[in-house]
């Protein structure tokens, strides 16, 4: 009996030993079924050690090896040991993002095998011999012949009684399976525009890259043809005979991008990776992307686990997006283990955005990644105008500038069309009493309340918690109780009273939840059945709306009050990225931003377009501050139901860090405070600080307290280390 090291799903920092009557470098990265305990359990093995810790004797054989489960690639096996060092979390659990959902493993075998076939020396000679009577067998031949191969499921799309005869003919001999990836013709037509000289440049230097690690970044204005050269570099990867990971904030919102890019790559295998895909499709894709026979994957950041063989490119789309951190479990940025995962593959990867992360420009400054600039847009006409126009004045209406209001008449009046934004961070609406100045808190969090008019009730946005408008207020009985703060629903309404005659739609993620409801929203917008919208921060993701060309922002000046340092930088990420929503084709467009402060810096860069300017303000800050790029950052983060529980848990994790960071050079640790948001769904929240100048010293640390939080936390008190903290609530 040999050795098995197995990595189970099970929140313990260590592995286990397993005997197996075979055993060797091809065991690594398959999956087993074993015994915990009195659990059954599905792991990976992770390493074939010639010895255990444990005695012999005391180890359990595992139950078999659970084939029918994708194995996890050498390259994943180390991309999850990284991770799972990196972010403080087990190994057994960081190594389910690298396999298909548990639990629905057992659908896998009775999914389609995405493959092709072809037509040995036999079955050419065979064919010739079938009786004129053998219907099917004939079509399907008809299929099979002068191909150099087929899809298995084109060829069951034609009839799908083809699968006993495929069975048949494969095991008589007279077809063989071959990756579909053969399908492809190296000549394969790509439909891309000509480029222009700085795209040009762009993909040469990715191109050049192949084979090698290359970080990219790739900073270009909104419609400045960043697209176009991940389609082009990916179109010649592909040619190569690679395959290509493209990660995207969210896939649901972009169903243009799928499109367009099976539009470029009319000859390539494109498969998506998302959490909302159907079981069986995200378990199809991840066969694909495994067997290599998928040359384009298009995913979220789970994708970036995804079993590729011939993986050559990887991109990163709107690498700034907050969409790329995990929030929960693993708390891991795709876009970070994207770069890692290029370094083990030998592979460019391309980091692309209007508004790159300071962490993503730094590491460009530094000479490690190569920024590659795109100056101008790539279709013709000038950048949006923008106006900053006070937020409060004597004619503002129903909380809207006069001069927007101007603005939006002359969009209806020509027929184009407008979206108003509200930046929703701290701005949603709540329901104030005007006499005594309560107001509606949320039980079981430190919230407020949210006013949904339409259901006509008051809802928490952090539990979920819901109750019905009051009539009056419960302290002071005053029946005059106002929705204080705008939403998107109130200022819809506002909008409906301005312009009665306008076709007013609400896009957020309400309006939205419903399956397809955004795709039929998405329709409307296109088909101009639609004069405005009104939109939180989904509706500035990646769309092109040929007719719109007012885009009106609210409440922008909350960004500026935040508590969180990243406050800004999101701000101006969200005000460009809204800002390339207003003109894309031929009519200009024209952004209104309603502020008290039009001197603010932020502002001022924005006014310029100039992302460099307002980079440049905003590090300066940082490095005075030590702030992340120039240090890294770590929570301890706590809840539990008591407070006196995870007060006396952080105090004493507190100390002992003390104790531990004195032995790491330049690792700082802060007293524990309560989160922003200090009670959520019930649960007391706090968390603890750790700063570092450089990341070896911090992860020393973090593994030294990690070890010796997991054993001195007290049952009561859930708590998780979250580092490159992206929100520090
Ligand atoms: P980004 O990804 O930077 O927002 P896109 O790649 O989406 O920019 O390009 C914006 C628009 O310009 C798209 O409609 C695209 O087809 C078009 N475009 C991009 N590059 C060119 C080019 N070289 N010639 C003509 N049109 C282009
Ligand atoms: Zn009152
Ligand atoms: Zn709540």
């Amino acid at each position: 009996m040999k050795l098995l090291r197995v990595a189970l799903p099970v929140p313990v920092y260590r592995e286990f030993d397993y005997l197996s009557p075979d055993a060797g470098a091809e065991s690594l990265g398959r999956c087993v079924r074993v015994r915990l305990g009195p659990r059954r359990l599905l792991g990976v093995v992770v390493a074939t050690p010639g010895e255990s810790a444990v005695p012999r004797e005391t180890l359990l054989a595992i139950e078999g090896y659970a084939d029918d489960v994708p194995r996890v690639p050498p390259d994943v096996l180390t991309l999850a040991r990284f991770a799972a060092d990196y972010y403080q979390y087990p190994l057994g659990l960081t190594l389910a993002h690298a396999v298909p959902p548990r639990g629905r493993q057992s659908a896998l075998s009775r999914v389609e095998q995405p493959s092709a076939y072809r037509l040995t020396e036999a079955g050419i000679a065979g064919i010739r011999g079938l009786p004129a009577g053998a219907r099917r067998q004939i079509e399907l031949a008809a299929a099979l012949q002068g191909r150099p191969s087929v899809p298995r499921a084109e060829l069951l799309a034609g009839a799908p009684s083809a699968r006993a005869l495929l069975g048949r003919w494969l095991g008589c001999g007279w077809i063989e399976s071959v990756p579909a990836a053969a399908d492809t013709k190296r000549d394969g037509t790509v439909i891309l525009p000509e480029l222009n000289t700085g795209q040009r440049a762009a993909v040469q230097a990715i191109v050049a890259a192949a084979g090698t690690f290359q970080p990219f970044l790739l900073h270009g204005v909104t419609a400045s043809g960043k697209t176009e050269v991940y389609l082009s570099a990916a179109a010649a990867v592909i040619a190569d005979g690679q395959q290509v990971l493209m990660l995207v904030p969210e896939i649901n919102l972009t169903p243009q991008l799928a499109d367009r890019i099976r539009r470029a790559l009319p000859f390539a295998r494109i498969v998506q990776l998302h959490s909302n895909l159907p079981d069986t499709q995200r378990l199809v894709a991840w066969r694909e992307a495994a067997e290599g026979t998928a040359q384009f994957v298009l995913g979220t950041r789970l994708a970036v686990f995804a079993p590729l063989p011939r993986l050559g490119l990887i991109v990163v789309d709107e690498e700034h997006d907050l969409s790329y951190k995990q929030q929960d479990g693993l708390r891991y940025v795709a876009r970070d283990l994207a770069v890692y995962r290029a370094r083990l593959r030998n592979a460019p990867v391309v980091l692309g955005s209007a508004t790159p992360a300071l962490e993503t420009l730094w590491q460009a400054r530094g000479g490690r990644y190569r920024l590659l600039s795109l100056h101008d847009r790539a279709i013709a006409g000038a950048p949006p105008s923008i106006r900053l126009v006070p937020q409060r004045d004597k004619q503002t209406m129903g909380g809207i500038a006069a001069a927007l209001r101007a603005a939006i008449e002359a969009r209806l009046a020509r027929g184009e069309q407008s979206l108003l934004f509200i930046n929703r961070r701290g701005y949603a609406p709540s329901l104030l009493c005007v006499a005594c100045a309560w107001a509606a808190h949320c039980q079981r969090c430190s919230a407020r309340l949210v006013v949904h008019l339409e259901e006509k009730c008051l809802r928490c946005h952090h539990c979920g918690y819901e109750e019905p408008i009051a009539r009056a207020c419960p302290m002071c009985g005053n029946q005059d109780l106002l929705p204080l703060g705008f939403g998107t629903q109130r200022l819809e309404a506002v909008l409906k009273e301005l312009f009665p005659t306008a076709r007013i739609a609400r896009i957020d993620a309400d309006s939205t939840r419903r399956k397809g409801s955004w795709i039929a929203l998405l329709g409307a917008i296109l088909g101009r059945e639609l004069d405005i919208l009104v939109g939180t921060q989904m509706m500035v993701k990646g769309h092109d709306f040929p007719g719109l060309t007012l885009v009106g922002v609210l409440g922008a000046d909350n960004a500026l009050y935040s508590a969180d340092f990243r406050a800004t930088e999101r701000l101006f990420a969200q005000l460009t990225q809204v800002a390339g929503r207003a003109g894309r084709a031929d009519l200009p467009g024209e952004v209104i931003i309603q502020t008290d402060f039009p001197a603010h810096p932020l502002y001022q860069s924005l006014l310029r377009h100039d992302y460099h300017a307002h980079a440049e303000a905003v590090l300066a800050e940082r490095r005075q501050l030590e702030l992340p790029p120039y240090s890294r950052l770590a929570l301890l983060r706590a809840e539990a139901s008591r407070r006196t529980a995870i007060e006396r848990f952080l105090a004493a994790a507190h100390i002992q860090g003390q104790v531990f960071a004195a032995g790491f050079a330049g690792v700082r640790i802060f007293p524990a405070v309560a989160a922003r948001m200090a009670r959520r769904a019930g649960f007391e929240r706090a968390h603890i600080l750790v700063q570092s100048a450089t990341m070896k010293p911090l992860q020393g640390f973090l593994g030294t307290w990690r070890a010796w939080l997991t054993d001195h936390a007290p049952r009561n008190v859930r708590w998780g280390i979250d580092v490159d903290p992206q929100e520090l609530d």
